[in-house]
């Protein structure tokens, strides 16, 4: 693990079940999500996935879309 004043926190590459990838800040290295701003249905219009129980909310809060 780096040494730094923030050592938890970090760039990463997230990438989506839909194939994309993109950068945010994480305190994981690596990170996988069903939902991204590519898939969204909020973002292409379709459904794709189903938001049960609020999951995408919390999505959005957790990566400040
Ligand atoms: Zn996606």
């Amino acid at each position: 693990m780096k040494q730094g004043i923030h050592p938890k926190y970090h760039e990463t590459t997230v990438t989506c079940a839909c194939g994309s990838t993109f950068e945010s800040g994480s305190v994981r290295e690596n990170l996988r999500v069903e939902i991204c701003s590519s898939c969204h249905p909020f973002f292409t219009g379709k459904q794709k996935f189903i938001d049960a129980g609020g999951r995408v909310d919390k999505f959005k809060k957790k990566y400040g879309i």
